[in-house]
């Protein structure tokens, strides 16, 4: 509990020593409202104006990024009314023109986007809607209905456009499906796929989408753009922005919905707590998750991010550093080795979870792979137990 309480502390010093917004803007990719993403942005502009947008886009990056935002603004950008009207050189979309509006409010007829629970063609229960049977993947079925859909001619904008949020959750048979769509798309068709495993993607589907890469700000431009964007104090931008990991989205959903803050401290009390844990409580513990997980998937992966925010900032306090900026307390080799390892097993879960290794194993494998904090003895290092499951085939020479 001291030690919770004292990474709370740290994590505010840290929090204050960010310096203030510099007046310098982060760029907002001209217009676009994507802010850090410079690249994508000017890849995507560069195509529109040459008229040589690919069919399939893989927007690759974490969550909360803004993957579902530049996708959004692709779309706005092709369907824009007012565009035409501005400079030739002009790709941004207007963002308030009827058809901006209504691919902002997720209600324009050319915009699909395809996530978990969403609808599908087929006749007769468990069909058409599944948002209410606690389905935990993207089906096949509703790839179906994208692949319906995409034959179609679009309503009024240039193109069909399908948001796959997330391609990290498509059924295995769904990516198959999606593969036939990719592999021969029809004309007037975009389709997005936002992943933030993309090498956990079937690499037939991958190799068929030009892939975008989305990363996080670093934690002062964050910062500075919440300030000037997102009408947050500078204060509470300096903690947003370490909270949410450079992530613009996830920042606003913090900002937005302090029931958040409450999970990252829970998820940050339970992380310091099995760091000192012995084997059982750990497996516990993994238990615990693994029966979350086939509901709750998308807490669990956000348990897990606030662990790897929680190491990263071991690992940057163990290299003398805080806020990324010299803190003036010694470095610590071992325990930077040791928060490295911790987030390499952490990579590692969150890799088989999305990849469907069976999360029990997934889980237990990283329970039992974390550093042990508080291991005072020899021995207590001696007793640490194999990592072969019950049910795994020993390995071979
Ligand atoms: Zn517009
Ligand atoms: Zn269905």
């Amino acid at each position: 509990m001291s030690e919770l309480v004292h990474s709370a502390a740290a994590s505010r010093g840290t929090a204050a020593e960010i310096a203030p917004p510099a007046p310098d803007a982060v760029p907002d990719g001209g217009g676009w409202g994507v802010y850090g993403q410079e690249l994508a942005v000017a890849s995507l502009r560069r195509a529109l104006r040459a008229g040589r947008l690919a069919h399939a886009y893989l927007l690759a990056g974490p969550a909360g990024v803004g993957r579902a935002t530049l996708g959004r603004r692709l779309a706005q950008a092709l369907c824009c009314e007012q565009r035409d009207t501005g400079a030739a050189e002009d790709v941004a979309p207007c963002l308030l023109c009827p058809s901006c509006r209504l691919i902002e409010s997720g209600a324009a007829p050319d915009v699909e986007t395809v996530s978990i629970g969403g609808l599908c063609d087929e006749a007769g229960a468990p069909h058409r809607d599944h948002a209410a049977d606690g389905s935990t993947r993207i089906r096949v079925c509703q790839v179906r209905r994208l692949e319906r859909l995409a034959s179609l001619a679009p309503f009024q904008a240039a193109r069909r456009i399908f948001l796959i949020d997330s391609a990290d959750d498509l059924q295995h048979e769904a990516a198959q499906a999606l593969l036939k769509t990719l592999e021969e798309p029809p004309g007037r068709t975009l389709l997005l796929l936002l992943a933030s495993d993309p090498e956990a993607l079937p690499a037939t589907v991958r190799s068929r989408c030009q892939l975008l890469r989305l990363t996080p700000l670093a934690p002062r431009a964050l910062a500075r753009s919440l300030a000037e964007h997102a009408d947050v104090d500078e204060v509470e931008a300096a903690r947003l922005a370490r909270e949410s990991g450079g992530r613009y989205g996830t920042a606003l959903r913090l900002h937005a919905d302090p029931s958040h803050a409450v999970l990252r401290e829970s998820a940050l009390a339970d992380i310091v707590r099995l760091t000192a844990a012995d084997r059982a409580e750990r497996l516990d513990y993994a238990d615990m998750l693994a029966r979350r997980w086939p509901r709750e998937r998308a807490s669990v992966l956000e348990l897990l991010d606030h662990w790897r925010g929680w190491w990263r900032d071991q690992l940057l306090a163990a290299a003398g550093l805080a806020g990324g900026q010299p803190s003036g307390a010694d470095t610590d080799p071992d325990a930077a080795s040791e928060s490295a390892s911790a987030l390499a097993a952490l990579e590692r879960a969150r890799a088989h979870l999305l990849a469907n290794v069976v999360a029990q194993f997934a889980l237990e494998v990283l329970m039992l792979d974390l550093p042990r904090r508080s291991a005072p003895t020899r021995e207590e290092d001696g007793a640490r137990p194999a990592t072969t499951q019950a049910g795994e085939q020993p390995n071979r020479p």
